[in-house]
């Protein structure tokens, strides 16, 4: 009997769009399940937003750079047999993050729980620790409290955040309708700078700390679970997930977008390629920005689909260094963050669709992690906030105003970059809009903003039966391990539904 039912599925055909991390695990995944997949992916490589660009000294990151949740991976391997120490190097960080105020504070927050608390009074003193504990404890609360009825269903039910709610209730009072993330770090920290640092997580699901619910304030503790480099970068990721699913006999297709996703009778049934060719596929799973099908870019008759992706406000964008340059003669950890003067200021001139000028700026040293003493030159990446192209169209003085920007706040931290940083060095939201289309450039899908945004974002069961969504746009959110819940729990509910039987 087990036997028919699994020669049954080996003839269902699922086409996947998108080889994105939520498009690659949804293949690798059913694939395991004895399904036929293809994956159609409008690039030349795997990955998506995880991207790399090419340099003298190799591959240079321009995307995710770090792992974190990474018992999500260690699961999913596990789930089609693997171990992930098999596939990858994996290095735990023991700095989370090394952070630099212009003043010449540097903090590192710390991934082992005591040695953070006594580098915060270090740097900060002794009420600061305090108030770090007390924070670390209530921000864990709330992760816990949502990671099950949240973060791990496909569709949130009110009554079961309710009862989560109800055995955690010291996180409440972050739960104030209307208490931004800004004002509840506020009354968490009397140091401003601790406010900022927090305050800045919330731009890693593409919101501003002055419009973030407090409730974003969990956001770190994705972090705080542990943050992983991975050899060969985050890209090692996509490629080993990418084999083990050619491995089990899927197929990848390269270089062509997908066009349309045809429907007739209720159901999808066909896609078109750029090239002319059409696949036929009992489902199909979108791994591209939803607000594509939104807006019409894969046919008319899918605009119902995450219709509110069309007019809702966007994420957060970015301008995207990727180079080599001379050795910094600075004491960079693999992620660090420079510091704006004036708090939160980045954010206002975003909201009012400008490039800041005083960001705060990302940067990734990833050569710092194993040095090669015969390199003269090492990689990095820079990333600064910026509006999505609903905020701002682009213009063409944006490149030298970026590059200013950010060789100017740079110098002011004493790190003088010898490059001459040009136009392929940069990613900006136009190029992003390009990469990813009808996502206006927004790395993180539609605004975390507000109380109920949780709520409003597409889930992957659609009104088309076999029709599913994955990625950061959908729930549960954006990020690489968010992306591969929200493929997990596409595959479950394709699985669960009548539709492939
Ligand atoms: C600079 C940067 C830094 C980041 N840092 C972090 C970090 O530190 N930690 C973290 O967890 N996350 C980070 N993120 C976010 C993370 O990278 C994304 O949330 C995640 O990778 C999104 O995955 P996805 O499944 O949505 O697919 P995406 O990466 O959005 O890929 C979608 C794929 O679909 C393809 N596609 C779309 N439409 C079509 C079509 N019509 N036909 C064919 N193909 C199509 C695209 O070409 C693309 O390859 C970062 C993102 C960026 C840009």
């Amino acid at each position: 009997m087990a036997k028919d039912i699994s020669r049954t599925r080996k003839r269902k055909k699922i086409a996947v769009v998108g080889a994105g991390i939520g498009g690659l695990v949804s293949a690798l995944k059913l694939a395991s399940d004895g399904f036929e997949v293809k994956v159609f992916e409008g690039s030349d490589y795997p990955g998506g937003k995880i991207r790399t660009l090419e340099s003298a000294s190799g591959p240079v990151n321009i995307g995710p750079t770090v792992l974190t949740m990474l018992s999500i991976f260690q699961s999913l391997f596990k789930e089609v047999g693997e171990n992930i120490f098999d596939h990858l190097e994996l290095k735990e960080q023991k700095i989370l993050a090394r952070h630099w105020w212009s003043d010449g504070t540097k903090f590192d927050l710390l991934a082992n729980k005591d040695d953070a608390c006594d580098e915060v009074q270090r740097v900060f003193g002794a009420k600061a620790r305090e108030q770090y504990i007390k924070f670390f404890h209530s921000t864990k609360e709330m992760f816990d409290c949502f990671e099950q009825p949240i973060m791990k269903s496909s569709s949130p039910s009110a009554l079961e955040i309710l009862k989560a709610i109800c055995k955690k209730p010291k996180i409440i009072p972050a739960l104030v309708p209307f208490l931004t993330l800004e004002k509840y770090l506020k009354s968490k920290f009397s140091e401003t700078k601790l406010q900022q640092l927090f305050g800045r997580y919330s731009t890693y699901v593409g919101g501003s700390p002055l419009h973030s619910p407090a409730l974003m304030a969990l956001v770190w503790q994705a972090e705080a679970r542990g943050v992983w480099t991975v050899e060969g970068g985050i890209s090692s990721v996509a490629r080993a997930i990418e084999k083990m699913a050619i491995d089990r006999g899927v197929e990848f297709i390269y270089g062509h977008r997908v066009t349309e996703i045809q429907k007739s009778n209720f159901l999808v049934d066909k896609i078109s390629l750029d090239d002319g060719t059409s696949h036929e596929a009992d489902a199909v799973i979108f791994n591209g920005d939803p607000r594509a099908l939104a807006t019409g870019l894969l046919g008319d008759n899918l605009q119902n689909i995450a219709g509110i992706t069309r007019d809702a406000n966007r994420s957060l964008s970015a301008n995207v260094w990727g180079f080599e340059s001379n050795i910094i003669n600075k004491n960079l950890a693999h992620h660090n963050v420079f510091f704006s003067d004036k708090v939160n200021s980045e954010f206002y001139e975003i909201e009012k669709g400008q490039i800041p000028l005083d960001p705060t700026l990302y940067i990734c040293a990833q050569d710092r992690e194993k040095p090669n003493k015969a390199q003269k030159t090492e990689r990095f990446e820079i990333i600064l906030n910026a509006p999505p192209l609903s905020k701002r169209k682009p213009n063409k003085e944006d490149f030298k105003i970026c590059k200013s920007v950010t060789l100017e706040r740079f110098k002011n931290f004493g790190l003088n970059f010898q490059v001459d940083l040009e136009r392929k060095n940069l990613t900006t939201p136009k190029d992003f809009n390009i990469l990813f289309p009808a996502s206006e450039g927004s790395l993180y899908g539609q605004s975390p903003h507000g109380m109920m945004a949780t709520f409003q974002r597409p889930k992957s069961v659609t009104s088309v039966a076999n029709l599913f969504l994955v990625g950061g746009g959908i729930h549960p959110g954006a990020g690489v391990p968010m992306a591969t819940l929200s493929a997990l729990l596409a595959v479950e509910e394709m699985k669960a539904s009548q539709i492939l039987m």
